[in-house]
């Protein structure tokens, strides 16, 4: 018998979420008059944790896909996907364009370099491009000073047959805060705006939720919304849950009771005694630690869910085991079923708040010795 724990992924929650986006869109333009944009669901890191499959099974009905890995956009395609699939960091070398040709991937262009590389290629097919402006995020794309001059190159090689679609896109950094997005925008529609036909490219999963006008009455142009984190259930905002928007958590990690300890008053629990009982009290260990993706920055005082009942984690995270407090819980025993994050759990958004980190990160930790369950 393998360890209890297991990873299940919803391909319910995965469609449904992506419905939950498509309303708020279809809201948002029957409010301004403006069009429903297409949805790239991004499924960039084995779809955030999820696994590549399950994710074209589960986002059959988005327009198209996105993610940064050239490997895991063949899989998609071996998968039976035959829709647009974007390249959210474009090719790394010459030799990529092979594939991009092959598998008729559309991707980002971001640097002078990638349009060196374009202008060299001879592929069987123009490749659809979506050209990068960095509004200020200073990750990735061209400055606003040399966009223009990118843009004019790139029109050169759809002369030369070799680029078919020119797109623009940006990235915002502070759609989930309070700074927002209205600066960024103005800075892509001052560059971009005079730019011609193509299609636009702006929200991530914080600026549709939050922002759905701007992707429904930008330019008039063919509009494509690049949710990830929301497709999955979990919230882009420190201050909104999922749950508030009517996501579902696709992924649920679970785990069992196995071992229970009856502390005295003053009994220390686990690495270092970080724990200590103020009172007799009854302990489970749960076979998940930190070597399962389980954060080890989780402290005291953690959600989990045991037999059904929230609970607390108490004291440090080894890398195997973690311990709970079950004095909430009395009939809990070895075999109990634990449930760290995910549907019948607290969500991954509180487990990752205790821990000093964000949803995300913990959606792509669960490591390869966590089997994955696939549930319709
Ligand atoms: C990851 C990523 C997204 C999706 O971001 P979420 O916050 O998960 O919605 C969109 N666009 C780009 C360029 C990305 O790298």
């Amino acid at each position: 018998m393998p360890r209890p724990i297991q990873a299940s992924i919803s391909l319910s929650a995965l469609s449904h979420n992506l419905d939950v986006v498509r309303r708020r869109l279809e809201q948002a333009a029957q409010a301004t008059g403006g069009a429903v944009p297409s949805i790239w669901a991004v499924i960039k890191a084995n779809a955030y944790g999820h696994g590549i499959e399950t994710a074209v099974a589960g986002f059959s009905a988005a327009q198209g896909l996105a993610m940064l890995d050239l490997a895991e956009a063949v899989r998609c395609r071996e998968a039976g996907w035959g829709g647009p699939i974007l390249l959210l960091e474009g090719f790394f070398q010459p030799a990529d364009l092979e594939l991009v040709d092959r598998y008729h991937l559309s991707t980002t262009v971001h640097t002078r370099e990638q349009l060196d590389m374009l202008a060299h290629a001879r592929p069987s097919r123009r490749v659809d491009i979506m050209l990068k402006l960095n509004t200020g995020m200073n990750r990735l794309g061209f400055m606003p000073d040399a966009y223009g001059g990118a843009h004019v190159r790139a029109l050169q090689l759809r002369e030369q047959g070799v680029v078919g679609a020119i797109g623009k896109m940006t990235h915002f950094a502070c759609a989930d805060g309070p700074q927002g997005v209205a600066k960024p925008l103005r800075v892509f529609d001052a560059v971009t705006g005079g730019l011609g036909e193509g299609p636009v490219s702006v929200c991530n999963s914080a600026a549709t939720l939050r922002y759905p006008e701007v992707a429904v009455d930008r330019v008039r142009q063919p509009h494509w919304v690049r949710p990830g984190i929301c497709l999955y259930g979990a919230s882009p905002f420190a201050d909104v849950s999922a749950a508030e928007f009517g996501l579902r958590p696709a992924m649920s990690l679970r785990s069992q009771i196995i071992g229970v300890q009856d502390l005295a008053a003053g009994a220390e629990v686990g690495y270092g005694a970080t724990f200590r009982a103020d009172r007799p009290m009854r302990v489970g260990v749960v076979a998940c630690g930190y070597a399962d993706g389980y954060p080890r920055h989780a402290g005291t005082g953690t959600p989990v869910v045991v037999g059904g009942v929230r609970t607390r984690l108490v004291g440090r995270v080894s890398m195997d085991m973690l311990a709970v407090d079950l004095d909430p819980v009395p009939a809990a025993g070895v075999g109990t079923p634990v449930s760290l994050w995910g549907q019948d759990g607290p969500s991954v958004d509180e487990v990752a708040q205790a821990a000093g980190t964000i949803g995300y990160e913990l959606l792509c930790a669960p490591t390869p010795r966590v089997p994955v369950k696939r549930d319709p």
